[in-house]
Parts: C-alpha cells; sequence; structure tokens
C-alpha cells in the first residue's frame, strides 16, 4: 500500500515540476528578445560605453593629446602593459620639458584593470569600446597609441652671444719710462 502512495507522491512531484519548468518556458516565449545576431547587425550593434575594450590617448580637436610623458601609467600598471619612450625637449624660454616620443600599448597582456585610466593626472588616456580586436598574430596587439602627427616642437632659446675677446692689457707706464732712462 505505502509503494503505491509513494508512486502517486512521485508523479503528483513531477507534475509539480513540469508545471513550474513550463511557467518559466512560457514567460520567456513573451520576454523581447536580447540576443545580437552579430555579425549579421554590425551596423546597427549598441555597445555599452564601459566596455573595455582597448586603451586609447585622448585627442583634442587640432590633433593634440594631453600626455605630459610623466610614466605614472606606466609605474601603475601591474603587468608591464605600457611601455613610453620619451626625451627632453629645449624650450624657447631656456627650460627643459619632457615629451613623449612613443606611447606603446601591449593588448595582449591587458587585463583591463584601469588603474593606468584612473591615475593618470591629466585625464589623458581612456578605453574605447570598439570591440573588435581579433588578429591572427600577437606582435599586432602592441599598438602606438600617439600615432597622430603632432605640431612641431617650439624652437629652443638662442645660444648665448659669444663674448668679444678682452683687449690686451696696457704695459704700465712707470715702466717705460724706467726702460727709456736706461737707454
Ligand atoms: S597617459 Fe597620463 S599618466 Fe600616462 S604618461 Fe601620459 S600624462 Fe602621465
Ligand atoms: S588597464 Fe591595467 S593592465 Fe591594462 S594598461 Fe592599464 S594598468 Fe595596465
Amino acid at each position: 500500500m505505502s509503494s503505491i502512495k509513494e508512486y502517486f507522491s512521485s508523479v503528483g512531484k513531477g507534475i509539480k515540476s513540469l508545471v513550474q519548468g513550463m511557467e518559466v518556458t512560457g514567460k520567456e516565449l513573451v520576454t523581447p528578445k536580447i540576443t545580437e545576431c552579430y555579425p549579421e547587425n554590425r551596423d546597427t550593434l549598441q555597445i555599452s560605453d564601459r566596455f573595455r575594450a582597448e586603451l586609447t590617448l585622448k585627442y583634442d580637436a587640432e590633433g593634440r593629446h594631453k600626455c605630459i610623458a610623466c610614466g605614472i601609467c606606466q609605474m601603475n600598471c601591474p603587468n608591464g602593459t605600457i611601455k613610453l619612450e620619451t626625451k627632453m625637449m629645449d624650450l624657447p624660454d631656456g627650460k627643459k620639458k619632457k615629451k613623449l616620443v612613443n606611447y606603446i600599448y601591449n593588448l595582449g597582456s591587458c587585463t583591463f584593470c584601469m588603474l593606468c585610466v584612473t591615475t593618470c593626472p591629466q585625464n589623458a588616456i581612456e578605453f574605447s569600446n570598439d570591440f573588435e580586436q581579433a588578429v591572427f598574430t600577437r606582435d599586432k596587439l602592441i599598438k602606438k597609441l600617439n600615432y597622430r602627427p603632432e605640431p612641431a616642437d617650439p624652437a629652443p632659446a638662442p645660444a648665448p652671444a659669444e663674448k668679444a675677446p678682452a683687449p690686451a692689457a696696457k704695459a704700465p707706464e712707470a715702466n717705460n719710462n724706467e726702460t727709456k732712462e736706461n737707454k
């Protein structure tokens, strides 16, 4: 008798579970679809602005970037993804200033932690959401971020003019008189 009870109890549980499952399926049937049909919808695809695809330098309308080559992003990057090449530049006022030569970023080793972006004192870098970064060789993931032509460096301060040679010192007159007297 107890086995018949158990049998009907398990059948009841099975039917309850089936109804619950069908309930979830029914809900999903009427929920708006969010599946992206990529790449067919490439032209209309919306990627969130927060998506971190690759590091980029910010440029203004004149094509200038704000990086002052301080190296803070390079120091803060936990896995050596950023390599800066810099040079010292002479300014018109005679002072010297560090200038960015190459900003090299290795997308292949970036962990997208954002430490570089959040610690940059100039707000000069950001992450783009351009997600199509697939390449066939890893070396193509190493990118130069300051790729735009930059305005010419200001002319350095003119070199100081050379001093005219000092006139030869005159022989003391007393000596001259002595010489005349001796003659
Ligand atoms: S990107 Fe920012 S932190 Fe990095 S070198 Fe340039 S100014 Fe400094
Ligand atoms: S996001 Fe993180 S890992 Fe990537 S370059 Fe910046 S600091 Fe380095």
